[in-house]
């Protein structure tokens, strides 16, 4: 332990009530009501929140089609506007203080004191291994009809089927266009059942393993298939092969996980608490389902019942003749 995180666990007061760890939609919007609670907050942020790639955001209510980028700049705004702190930078560590903290340590060495912690840090979609898929994510290759959908309506749609789930998600982008093919690439055999949904779906099915994508004019313009074949498609929807949280905190600091149909999460309340007592999450780190809108509800949800929990603790404190904070 560096000589810095002691004099911070020597020093009775903390320099925060609330670290926010991750400045997403979800860690915004956390410090943003924390803010408004009168509560001496600091977000940290590594600044590569998910949709990045992606030129707009869709079916944010008020902010349709803005840019993430732009979204999160006037989150960043408004929280300052509180006098919220915000860092550029990676928080590497937390652990718990001894005295009902946590000391937050920073990838640049510093370490930060805080009575309570926010874990927004969301997760990094881990794409197939398809040449230049990883290059057009978020553009041509999509992930959620919901997000994308209805700015590519009725175009030429591929599917690469997911291995678990291999129909489902040709079965569910066909109400956006009936022009839907799935490639099956290295997903098995169709259920008898799940082929009856594609059949009455209009969506062809193309076996045989994905190669690569076609590219011309920095469009995309077909898959290409290991036998040779390029099948013409002006967009791709593929999901993550996982969903990796970006968690590393939370596990240090011990939190329960939760096993999910899209792979290990931490396990939080309906307000975000995790079972670490003083530790919440939100957004994408707790699931891969929040879209923007959760996310920023989810942030809320936690700041106000951290904030409410601080009250009451001092409270109690106070009742008992107890030092508070
Ligand atoms: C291509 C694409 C397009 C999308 N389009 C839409 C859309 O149109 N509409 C919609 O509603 N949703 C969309 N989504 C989903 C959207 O990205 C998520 O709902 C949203 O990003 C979740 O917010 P979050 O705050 O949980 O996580 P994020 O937005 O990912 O933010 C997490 C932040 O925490 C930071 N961080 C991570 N680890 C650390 C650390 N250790 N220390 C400090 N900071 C850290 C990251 O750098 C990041 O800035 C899209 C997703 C993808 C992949």
């Amino acid at each position: 332990m560096n000589a810095q995180l002691n004099a911070l666990l020597e020093n009775d007061t903390y320099a925060y009530d609330a670290v926010v760890i991750g400045g997403g939609s979800a860690g915004l919007s956390a410090a943003l009501i924390l803010g408004r609670s009168l509560r001496r907050t600091l977000v940290v942020d590594a600044g590569e929140p998910r949709n990045a790639p992606a030129a707009h955001m869709q079916g944010v209510l008020s902010r349709d089609g803005m840019s993430p980028a732009d979204f999160l700049a006037a989150g960043r705004a408004e929280i300052a506007g509180y006098g919220v702190d915000l860092r550029a930078g990676e928080v590497t560590g937390a652990e718990p203080d001894g005295k009902g903290g946590f000391v937050v340590t920073l990838a640049d060495g510093d370490a930060v004191g805080a009575r309570r912690l926010v874990v927004t840090t969301g997760l990094v979609d881990e794409l197939p291994a398809i040449e230049g898929l990883a290059e057009r994510w978020g553009r041509d290759v999509l992930h959620c009809p919901y997000c994308h959908g209805w700015e590519v309506r009725d175009e030429a749609f591929g599917v690469i089927a997911h291995p678990t789930m291999p129909a489902h998600q040709a079965l569910m982008v066909a109400h956006w266009s009936k022009d839907v093919i799935l490639f099956l690439h290295t997903a098995g055999e169709l259920s008898e059942h799940d082929a009856a949904l594609l059949d009455a779906a209009g969506v062809r099915v193309e076996r045989g393993e994905v190669t690569g994508l076609e590219v011309e004019d920095d469009r995309l313009t077909g898959v290409r298939l290991a036998d040779g074949r390029t099948v013409a498609r002006s967009v791709v929807f593929a999901a993550a092969s996982r969903f990796a949280a970006r968690d590393g905190v939370l596990r240090q600091l011990g939190a329960e996980l939760r096993e999910t149909p899209f792979g290990e999460f931490v396990a939080v309340d309906e307000t975000g608490r995790t079972s670490v007592p003083g530790v919440w999450a939100a957004g994408n780190v707790t699931g891969p389902q929040e879209q923007v809108v959760n996310a920023v509800s989810r942030g809320y949800r936690a700041g106000a019942a951290l904030n409410a929990e601080l009250h009451f603790a001092d409270l109690e404190a106070r009742a008992a003749g107890r030092p508070v904070g």
